[in-house]
C-alpha cells in the first residue's frame, strides 16, 4: 500500500514514542507511530498494566494502564495515526526519503525517531513441542475478542497479570476457566489473585498450581482436553479444554535495528545530547538509547522524545527553530503565539 510521506515516523508506541507523537503534532509536523504490538503502551501495557508508577511528574501515583490512556489521548489530539501489529524489519533510504518496512506495509518518512525500548515484543511460546502445531487452532497467545470464548472450556497457562486478568474476565462467559501455573507464587496484582482464589474456593474457577502442560488431546482435528503434569507428585491428570491461552509474558529483540549502520552497544543505540544517532535524520529516545548518565525511566524518555522531535523538525525544515517555545503560548492550542 502506498502511504503518504510523513515528516516523522516513530518506531514504538511506548511512553517515549507516544510523547514524541504528541510533540511532533505540537510542532506542526506530520507523524505516525508503528509498533509491533497489538496495542500502544510498550512495557507498561505488555508487562505491568496494573502496577502503580510513582515517579512520573504531576502524578503522585498512577496505574501504568491509566498513564498509557492519557498518553494516547494527548498524542491523539492532532489526529496522527498509530499503526499497531507492524513490526519494523528493514530500513530503506532513497532520494532523502526513508522507508520503514514491516511484514505487510511500507511507511515513507523524512525523519525517524527510534523509540523501540527494549525491542519488539513477541509472546513467549509454550516450551512443550506438542503445543506448537495447535497455535492458531485452539492455542492462542493473544485475545482479540473474548466473546469468541463464550460457552467454551478455557485453560489459561501462566502466573502473571495477563493470566489472572483473563481468568477473572472470562469467568461467567466461558463454560469453564482453569488456570495452570508451575508454582503457587503468582506475579499478578494481589487484588486480582485474591479474586481468582475466591472464585476457585466457590468452585467457579479451577486453579492448578504446580502443574504444567504434558499433552494435547484432540478429536476430529480440534482440542478437547489437556493432560497436565503435577510437577511435585509427577502424576498426570486430564482436564477439558476447547481453548488454551498461554500467558507467559514476552520476549524482546531489537532485531533489524542493529543492522542500520547505527552505533549499537549492548542492544542500545548510542546518541549525543541532541538524540542524534550519527545517521542524519535518525534519532533515538527512551530505553533504546544510551549516553553518559543515561537513566532508563519514563520521565527521562519524555525529555528525550521532545529533544529528538525538535531536532528532527529543524532537520526537515531548517527555517523552523529547534526550540519550540512554551506550549502555553502556542497558537496550536488556541493561545497567543508570541
Ligand atoms: C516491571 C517494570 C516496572 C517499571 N516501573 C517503572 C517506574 O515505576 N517508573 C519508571 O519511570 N519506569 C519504570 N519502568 C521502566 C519503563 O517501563 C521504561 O523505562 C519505559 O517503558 C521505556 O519506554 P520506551 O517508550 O522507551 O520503550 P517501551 O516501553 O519498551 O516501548 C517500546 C515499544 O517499541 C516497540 N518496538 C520495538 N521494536 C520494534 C520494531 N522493530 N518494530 C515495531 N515496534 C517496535 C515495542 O513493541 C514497544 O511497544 C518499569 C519497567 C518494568 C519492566
Amino acid at each position: 500500500m502506498a502511504r503518504e510521506i510523513r515528516d516523522i515516523t516513530i518506531i514504538g508506541a511506548g511512553p517515549a514514542g507516544l510523547f514524541a507523537q504528541f510533540y511532533a503534532g505540537m510542532r506542526g509536523a506530520t507523524a505516525q507511530i508503528v509498533d509491533a504490538l497489538s496495542e500502544p503502551g510498550g512495557q507498561l501495557t505488555a508487562l505491568y498494566p496494573e502496577k502503580y508508577i510513582f515517579d512520573v511528574g504531576g502524578f503522585p501515583k498512577i496505574l501504568a494502564k491509566d498513564l498509557v490512556r492519557s498518553l494516547v489521548e494527548q498524542a491523539a489530539q492532532f489526529g496522527q495515526p498509530v499503526h499497531c501489529n507492524q513490526r519494523v524489519i528493514a530500513l530503506e533510504e532513497a532520494d532523502g526519503i526513508f522507508t520503514l518496512v514491516t511484514e505487510t506495509d511500507r511507511f515513507p518518512t523524512r525523519a525517524i525517531v527510534v523509540a523501540a525500548g527494549i525491542g519488539a515484543f513477541a509472546p513467549r511460546r509454550l516450551p512443550q513441542p506438542v503445543a506448537e502445531q495447535w497455535y492458531g487452532r485452539g492455542i492462542h497467545d493473544r485475545v482479540s475478542d473474548p466473546a469468541a470464548f463464550a460457552g467454551q472450556h478455557v485453560v489459561i497457562i501462566g502466573g502473571g497479570d495477563s493470566a489472572f486478568d483473563w481468568a477473572h474476565q472470562l469467568r461467567g462467559r466461558a463454560a469453564s476457566v482453569a488456570l495452570i501455573h508451575r508454582s503457587d507464587r503468582y506475579r499478578a496484582h494481589a487484588a486480582t489473585v485474591a479474586e481468582v482464589h475466591a472464585a476457585a474456593a466457590a468452585g467457579e474457577t479451577l486453579l492448578h498450581p504446580f502443574h504444567e502442560l504434558h499433552d494435547v488431546i484432540a478429536e476430529d482435528g480440534r482440542i478437547v482436553a489437556l493432560d497436565l503434569k503435577d510437577i511435585k507428585a509427577k502424576s498426570t491428570r486430564r482436564i477439558r479444554a476447547d481453548v488454551v491461552l498461554p500467558m507467559l509474558g514476552f520476549v524482546s529483540d531489537i532485531g533489524a535495528l542493529a543492522d542500520w549502520g547505527l552505533q549499537v552497544e549492548n542492544d542500545e543505540i548510542v546518541v549525543n545530547s541532541q538524540m542524534e544517532t550519527g545517521r542524519a535524520g535518525v534519532y533515538a529516545a527512551g530505553d533504546i538509547n544510551t549516553y553518559p548518565g543515561k537513566l532508563k525511566l519514563i520521565a527521562t524518555g519524555f525529555g528525550e522524545a521532545a529533544t529528538a522531535v525538535n531536532q528532527a523538525v529543524h532537520h526537515i525544515y531548517p527555517e523552523k527553530k529547534v526550540n519550540p517555545g512554551h506550549s502555553s503560548n502556542l497558537a496550536i492550542f488556541g493561545q497567543k503565539d508570541d
